[in-house]
């Protein structure tokens, strides 16, 4: 019978030390052992896209795209060799394959490329000879050869990408938290474990900045129909199963931004602002249009090439964060929340909502008791009145 084959994703924390590589090879070892085949994709060890990050930014506060590339993508080529090394050094045959060695091709689009195939034929030579395959995350080729990185957090993408072509039975993301939460239980310590969360919930909650998983890695699951489980490298805790096309959850977490800038222009300047934004390729996370202000909201890391070409067309620029209530549910909050929050005395910038989504956009310095008290407003209270109508029926 042919031996099922599941695609497993180790982040940055989970290899970030000679230790933790050990740890990891465990891991896939036990998994390897019962009779699974395997293609392991890592990220950077954590901290090491930063660091060569800020060391080409030493010498240019933009750099060269396709050399930040070249850059960047040697931080998933360390934690790759050192995990391959363990492996073979216990005993298993394992071989590490670089993005373009594993045929993952992409667009253009340098440090933010989209992948477009994967030429599966490598991969797929190794694992009939038995072999445990590890890929570099967040990396591929563009059609000239040249190396193209998928964006920060990319490696997940990656992962769901070849458990797409090679029909993978299962992708597995093990990453330092144990699942999905309702908001990030750094900044919320009431925030819950989802065990379960359906597609639509987890695209929006990605695309408004919570995280867990990058943005495209969702969509492309979605798309395929792939299941994920969120897990932790440092339990056996089942983590967070993502799947299901309908969107089931009335309000089912928060999604925090923070480092983002309102650029403010002239009435006159804003359809070039937007115009300028496309051009370059950059996601506009909000617009901002009322009788005394427009402009658009972006990444502070946008803002920077904004600046660069109309920097002279820029009224203001301010820090702002984003807090979204994401659900089926949640457009009809927006009104409620935006009372509560200026009953705390908690100044709101402006909102918008949309299907699944109601936005706030605040100052940096209260968005973290802002998220605690919508938390506790629309998460924890609902469950309790939840659990007490259950209650109340039985
Ligand atoms: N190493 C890359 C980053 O830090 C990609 C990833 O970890 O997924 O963004
Ligand atoms: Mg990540």
């Amino acid at each position: 019978m042919k031996k099922p084959l599941h695609v497993l994703k180790f982040g940055g924390t989970s290899v970030g030390t000679i230790e933790r590589i050990k740890m990891v090879a465990e891991r896939v070892v036990q998994i390897k052992e019962s009779g699974i085949n395997l293609v392991v994709v890592v990220s950077a060890m954590s901290g090491e896209t930063n660091r060569l990050m800020s060391l080409a930014k030493e010498i240019d506060a933009v750099p060269d795209a396709r050399e930040l590339d070249v850059l960047l993508s040697a931080g998933e080529q360390v934690s790759m060799s050192l995990l391959s090394m363990t492996l073979n050094n216990m005993g298993y045959k394992a071989s590490s394959l670089t993005g373009g060695q594993a045929g993952i091709y992409t667009d253009n689009l340098h440090n933010d490329a989209t992948i477009r195939n994967i030429k599966t034929d490598s991969i797929n030579e190794l694992l009939s000879d038995d072999q445990i395959v590890i890929v570099a995350g967040f990396q591929g080729i563009n059609e000239n050869g040249d190396i193209t990185t998928l964006g920060r957090g990319g490696s997940d993408t990656t992962a769901v990408a070849i458990a797409g072509a090679l029909q993978a039975d299962e992708c597995q993301i093990f990453t330092d938290v144990d699942g999905i939460y309702t908001c990030d239980p750094r900044i919320v310590g009431d925030a819950k474990k989802l065990n379960i969360i359906d597609f639509p919930n987890m695209e929006e909650m990605a695309r408004k900045g919570a995280k867990v998983l990058h943005l495209p890695c969702v969509v492309e699951a979605k798309g395929k129909s792939i299941p994920l489980r969120v897990r932790s490298s440092f339990s056996e805790d089942s983590g967070t199963l993502v799947k299901g096309s309908e969107c089931l959850h009335g309000v089912c977490g928060i999604a925090i931004q923070k480092d983002l800038v309102f650029i403010h222009v002239d009435k006159l300047e804003f359809d070039g602002l937007v115009k300028q934004c496309r051009l370059l390729g950059i996601q506009v996370w909000t617009v901002i249009e009322d009788t005394n202000r427009q402009g658009v909201v972006v990444k502070q890391e946008s803002f920077d090439k904004i600046a660069l070409v109309f920097g002279d067309k820029i009224r203001n620029s301010e820090q702002v964060s984003s807090l979204t209530c994401v659900g089926s549910k949640a457009e009809g909050i927006v009104q409620h929340s935006t009372e509560i929050l200026s009953e705390n005395a908690i100044e709101i910038f402006a909102s918008t909502t949309g299907q699944q989504f109601s936005m706030l956009l605040l100052k940096l310095e209260v968005v973290e008791r802002a998220a605690n008290i919508i938390h506790e407003t629309f998460i924890v209270a609902r469950d309790l009145v939840e659990k007490q109508d259950k209650l109340a029926v039985i």
